[in-house]
C-alpha cells in the first residue's frame, strides 16, 4: 500500500476545489495560508499563527481573519469587472459597494473602506445605525453610498446631509410610501438628493433565499408602483434625481442562469425610466455573487456554477444586449457583493477537548451462567457472523438489543445485564460495518453505519455563536485540521461543541458529491493539541450568534503577512468575558458578586467554611467573572 501523503490530504478535505487559491497543504503536513490567490511563495503556517497566539495568552476558539485576503477579494471583484469591461468593449464603468450587514465589525468595515479606497469601493447600509457606521468610516466621496432599507424621517435626513457635504449618497425608494417623505424633507432642507429605485423582479432566484427576489419579495416597488413614482418625481420636479436602479435577488445565487435573468429583466426597466426623462446612470445589481463552500462548482446551495470571471462577464455581457437598441449611455454598474468579499478572510479555530468512541470494551470469552436468553441469542448471532448472513445478523441484533432494553426497563434484568447486551450490540455492529465494505451492495442501512459508529470530537467552540448558519440553515463550511496533514487520518468523527445542547453539533461535511456525514479526523495525541478550523466564515456569522449557554464572541485576531512571507500580529481582540455576556442578559455582575459573597459569608458563620477558604472560594468566583466563557486550560 502506498504511504499517505499531503497530496491525499488535500484532495481527502477538498482543499484545491475551495481554497479559492488562499490554502493550501505544506510538505510537513500544515495547511498554509497565503496573502493572495496562489502566491504561495509567501504563505504562512496556520498552525504556527496558533502557536503565536497561545504564546501570547490568547486561548482557543480564536476567530483568525488574514486582512491580505480581504485586500485581495476587493482588489480580484474590481479588476476582474474592469478586465470583462475592456474585453467587451463597455462603455460604463463598475462600482463596488460593501453591504455593512454582512460583517459590521468597525475593523472589517474599516478596512475595506482603506482598501477599496483606489477602486472607489463603496458602502452600502440597510439601516440608519448602519448609515451612521459608514458615514463615520468613509473618506472618499465619489465611492457611493447606498442607502437602502425601510426609512424614516431621521434616516432621509440623514442621508440628505450626506448627500449635502459631497458624499454620494443615494436614497434608494423601497417602499412606495417613502418617496412623498423623501421629497417633502428634500425640500425642507434644500437638499438635491439622488435617488434610486428598488424594482420586484418577476424573475425569482433559488437558494434559502428565495423570498428576497420575484413578485412575492418584502422590499421592492412593482412596475405599475415605478410608474406611479416616476409621475411623482416629475410633479415635484426631481426626476433629474432618479439615477439609480437596484434590485436584490438574494444571496448566495447558485445559478448563474438566475443571475443573467434578472440582469435581463431589470435592463428593460432602466431603459424604460430613461425613456421617461430619468437622468439614470448607475445600475445597481444587489448581491448575491456566490462562494463555492463545498469547491463542487455546482448549483448546489452551498456552491455555485461559475466563477468570479464568468459572474463578471455574464453581467456586463448581458447589460450589453439588453441596452443594445435602446440608445442610451451605458451604465455604470454596481455590485453589492458582501458574502464573496468576506467570507474567505477569516478562520474559526478551535482545539478538540476530548474523544466518544463507539467501541466497546472486550467481552467476556464466555457468558455468566445464568444470563437471560436475548444475551445468549446475541453472542451466538456474533459468532455466526459472516459476510452472508450479514442483512440477518444485523436484524437479530437489534431486535434483541430492543428486547433487552423492554425488559430492563420492567426490572427483569440487570444493570449490569443490560450493559453487557449494549457491548455485545457494539461488538457486532462494528464488525458489520467492517464486513460491509467487502459488500458489492450494502443497502442503505448498512453503508449508514459508518455515520452511526463515528466518534465524537467535543470541540471548544459553540455552532450556535460562531456558526449559526450551519445550525439555522445548515450552511456547509470546510472543516478541517490544520496540521499532522501528513499523517492519514485513521477515525472517522461527528464534531460536538461545548452548549452540550442536542443540536450543538455538525455532522454534515463538504463533499464533491453531496455531503458527508463524519469527517476523517487524526487520532488524539497525548499532551498535544488538535486542532481544527473552520473556514470562509467570514460572512454573516458573526453577529446572528445568540448566547446560547451565555458563550459569548470568541477572541478575534488579526494577522497581516509581510513582504517576504513574515507574519504580524495587527489587532487583537479579547472575546467576552463572563462578566460581559452576563450584563447582555441584564444581570450586574458587580451585584451578583455581592450576593455571593454574602452567601460565602453565611456558610463561614453557620461553620461550613473557614474565613480563609471563604476568600480563596470568593476569589475562584471573581476570576470566573472576569475569564473567557470557553473552555480554558
Ligand atoms: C444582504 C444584501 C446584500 C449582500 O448580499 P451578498 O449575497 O452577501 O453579496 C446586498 N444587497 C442587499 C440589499 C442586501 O440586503
Amino acid at each position: 500500500m502506498e504511504r499517505w501523503n499531503i497530496n491525499k490530504s488535500s484532495d481527502l478535505y477538498g482543499v484545491t476545489e475551495w481554497s479559492g487559491g488562499y490554502f493550501f497543504v505544506a510538505e510537513n503536513g500544515d495547511l498554509m495560508v497565503a496573502p493572495a490567490s496562489g502566491e504561495t511563495e509567501r504563505a504562512v503556517s496556520i498552525a504556527e499563527v496558533s502557536r503565536g497566539m497561545r504564546d501570547r495568552g490568547f486561548d482557543m476558539p480564536v476567530l483568525l481573519r488574514i486582512e491580505n485576503i480581504l485586500d485581495s477579494q476587493i482588489t480580484l471583484l474590481n479588476e476582474t469587472f474592469c478586465d470583462a469591461m475592456s474585453e467587451l468593449g463597455y462603455k460604463g464603468s463598475f462600482m463596488g459597494a460593501y453591504p455593512i450587514k454582512v460583517n459590521q465589525q468597525q475593523q472589517v468595515v474599516e478596512k475595506i473602506a482603506q482598501f477599496g479606497s483606489r477602486y472607489h469601493h463603496g458602502l452600502e447600509a440597510g439601516s440608519k445605525a448602519e448609515l451612521i457606521a459608514a458615514m463615520g468610516m468613509m473618506r472618499d466621496k465619489k465611492a457611493v453610498l447606498i442607502c437602502n432599507g425601510y426609512k424614516d424621517e431621521e434616516f432621509i435626513d440623514l442621508g440628505l446631509y450626506a448627500t449635502k457635504i459631497g458624499y454620494t449618497c443615494i436614497l434608494v425608494v423601497e417602499m412606495p410610501d417613502e418617496l412623498p417623505l423623501i421629497i417633502e424633507r428634500s425640500k425642507k432642507l434644500k437638499a438635491r438628493p439622488i435617488l434610486g429605485i428598488r424594482i420586484k423582479l418577476s424573475a425569482q432566484a433559488g437558494g434559502h433565499w428565495a423570498e428576497s427576489g420575484g413578485e412575492r419579495s418584502i422590499f421592492g416597488l412593482n412596475t405599475s408602483q415605478v410608474i406611479h413614482a416616476v409621475d411623482m418625481l416629475k410633479e415635484a420636479g426631481m426626476l433629474d434625481c432618479l439615477k439609480l436602479v437596484h434590485y436584490h435577488l438574494g444571496s448566495q445565487i447558485s445559478n448563474i442562469r438566475e443571475i443573467r435573468t434578472a440582469v435581463n429583466e431589470a435592463c428593460r426597466v432602466y431603459a424604460g425610466l430613461a425613456k421617461e426623462g430619468a437622468a439614470v446612470e448607475y445600475l445597481d445589481l444587489g448581491g448575491g455573487l456566490a462562494v463555492d463552500y463545498d469547491g463542487s462548482q455546482s448549483n448546489f446551495l452551498s456552491s455555485r456554477n461559475y466563477t468570479l470571471k464568468e459572474y463578471c462577464t455574464d453581467i456586463v455581457e448581458a447589460v450589453m444586449t439588453s441596452l443594445e437598441d435602446a440608445n442610451i449611455p451605458a451604465p455604470v454598474i454596481i455590485t453589492e457583493s458582501g458574502r464573496a468579499l468576506v467570507a474567505y478572510y477569516s478562520i474559526l479555530l478551535f482545539n478538540i477537548l476530548d474523544v466518544t468512541r463507539f467501541e466497546p470494551d472486550p467481552l467476556p470469552d464466555t457468558l455468566p451462567e445464568d444470563c437471560p436468553p436475548q444475551l445468549e441469542y446475541m453472542h451466538q448471532a456474533l459468532k455466526d457472523l459472516t459476510i452472508r448472513n450479514i442483512q440477518e445478523v444485523f436484524n437479530d441484533t437489534i431486535f434483541y438489543r430492543d428486547e433487552t432494553r423492554r425488559l430492563f426497563q420492567t426490572g427483569k434484568i440487570t444493570l449490569r445485564e443490560r450493559s453487557l447486551a449494549e457491548r455485545l450490540f457494539w461488538t457486532t455492529i462494528n464488525r458489520i460495518s467492517r464486513l460491509a465494505k467487502d459488500l458489492r451492495n450494502p443497502g442503505a442501512e448498512l453503508s449508514d453505519l459508518d455515520r452511526i459508529l463515528s466518534d465524537f470530537y467535543y470541540c471548544n467552540f459553540s455552532v450556535f455563536q460562531s456558526l449559526p448558519d450551519s445550525w439555522a440553515i445548515e450552511q456547509l463550511f470546510p472543516i478541517m485540521p490544520i496540521h499532522r496533514l501528513d499523517e492519514e487520518p485513521t477515525r472517522k468523527g461527528i464534531l460536538a461543541d461545548i452548549t452540550c445542547d442536542c443540536d450543538g453539533k455538525i455532522d454534515q461535511f463538504i463533499d464533491k458529491r453531496g455531503v458527508k456525514h463524519y469527517l476523517p479526523l487524526h487520532e488524539l495525541k497525548p499532551y498535544e493539541e488538535y486542532i481544527l478550523g473552520a473556514f470562509l466564515v467570514g460572512a454573516y456569522q458573526e453577529t446572528l450568534g445568540d448566547l446560547h449557554n451565555l458563550l459569548g464572541d470568541t477572541n478575534i485576531v488579526t494577522i497581516r503577512i509581510k513582504e517576504q512571507g513574515e507574519f504580524e500580529f495587527v489587532n487583537e481582540q479579547e472575546g467576552d468575558t463572563v462578566a460581559e455576556v452576563l450584563s447582555y442578559v441584564q444581570y450586574d455582575p458587580k451585584r451578583l458578586f455581592v450576593r455571593f459573597r454574602e452567601t460565602a459569608e453565611q456558610a463561614v458563620r453557620e461553620g461550613k467554611i473557614s474565613p480563609q477558604e471563604r476568600r480563596e472560594v470568593v476569589s475562584v468566583y471573581e476570576a470566573g467573572l472576569r475569564g473567557y466563557t470557553y473552555f480554558e486550560r
